[in-house]
């Protein structure tokens, strides 16, 4: 029998590697979408033919019932997210609305509709906040520092919930950064690779960034989607946290990127304290000795290479002209 699998988020970057992955695995997959988002739709590329999308505003309870109803689906993929952390603090409700409410809605619905639907929730790392050991495991203890974080610990304990009252298969990835070409390019790893590129091409001269000593835990996106899917897969449902296990510096990064171009880094970027984030002092790594033990999953895609394959993506769309100069700085 053919599985369906529903995903809210499926125009972002995990939604493209979860469909392009659940694909060849056989599913059908649906994307769960805002009419006024549809245009969104472009960002799937040619997956965009190959996926079905249902019209549907995550916010509308009764709605969100009749699509699970309708399509009853075997997995569903809570991803949608306003997923850059610092824009939380300019709409802290919106964020709590549409994490913690889709998460909540898309719940009520499968308990309503009587399904044994397995349910995957996208939480995160920045849920631990001010860690005050590394690296972290599914009994650190959780303390939130942004509207975002707080946002997905309240979607993360309402999983929980459903699962231990209701009895639902509800679980979550809680997840490290992760990254790939299909990053946008607010995001530092894009940032900088995007500058590399432009810079190798004579299409920018400088790069400002902030604190270069800042440390992240950054994977491929491409491995923790395959990590979402083996948790819906295995008998007991449960949380996982999701991660490398490695730290990198913003110097690391900046370097590697640069080094993929043949440029010595220290020629364009000047850094402007302006940048510094407040929250720099803690540091976010994984122990992901669980998601090994229990789900066989590692990541498969180094440091260097997850890098690489940013950097060469962007040569190769600023040589298309498919970026605006707009997007990186001259
Ligand atoms: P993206 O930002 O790439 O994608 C977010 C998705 O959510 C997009 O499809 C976007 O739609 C949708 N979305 C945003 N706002 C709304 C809204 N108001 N209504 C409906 N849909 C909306 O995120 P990722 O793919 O990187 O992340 C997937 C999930 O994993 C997110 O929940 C994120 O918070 C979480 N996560 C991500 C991590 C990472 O490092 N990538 C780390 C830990 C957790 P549209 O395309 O229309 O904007």
């Amino acid at each position: 029998m053919t599985k369906t699998a529903l995903i809210t988020g499926i125009t972002g970057q995990d939604g493209y590697y979860l469909s392009r992955s659940l694909l060849e695995k056989g599913y059908r997959v649906v994307g769960l979408l805002l009419p006024q988002r549809q245009t969104n739709l472009a960002k799937l590329g040619s997956l965009a033919d190959r996926v079905e999308i249902y019209a549907v505003d995550l916010t509308d309870c009764g709605a969100l019932e009749d699509a699970v109803a309708q399509l009853q689906p075997q997995e569903i993929y809570n991803l949608a997210a306003p997923s850059f952390v610092p824009d939380s603090w300019n709409d802290p409700l919106g964020t709590l609305d549409l994490v913690t409410g889709t998460a909540t809605r898309l719940l009520a619905a499968v308990r309503k509709a009587g399904l044994a639907t397995r349910f995957y929730q996208a939480s995160s790392s920045e849920m631990f906040g001010d860690v005050d050991r590394s690296p972290q495991d599914e009994q650190t203890p959780f303390r939130p520092m942004n509207p975002y974080a707080a946002a997905k610990l309240h979607a993360h304990w309402t999983m929980v919930h459903h699962r231990q009252h209701y009895g639902l298969f509800a679980c979550s990835g809680i997840l490290y950064n992760h990254e790939s070409p299909r990053r946008p390019p607010q995001f530092v790893t894009r940032k900088v690779c995007l500058a590399a590129a432009a810079i190798k091409l004579g299409l920018s001269d400088t790069i400002e960034m902030g604190n270069l000593d800042a440390k992240r835990d950054w994977g491929y996106a491409g491995d923790y989607v395959e990590a979402m899917w083996r948790m819906l897969q295995v008998d007991v449902p449960e949380e996982y946290v999701i991660g490398t296990g490695e730290l990198h510096s913003v110097r690391e990064l900046v370097a590697t990127a640069f080094e993929c171009v043949g440029l010595d880094w220290n020629r364009y970027v000047a850094v402007q304290p302006k940048l510094f984030r407040q929250d720099e002092h803690f540091q976010l790594v994984a122990n992901p000795a669980k998601a090994k033990n229990n789900l066989k999953w590692e990541p498969e895609v180094s440091f260097e290479a997850l890098i690489e394959k940013m950097v060469l993506k962007d040569l190769e769309r600023l040589k298309n002209g498919k970026i605006s100069p707009a997007t990186f700085s001259k």
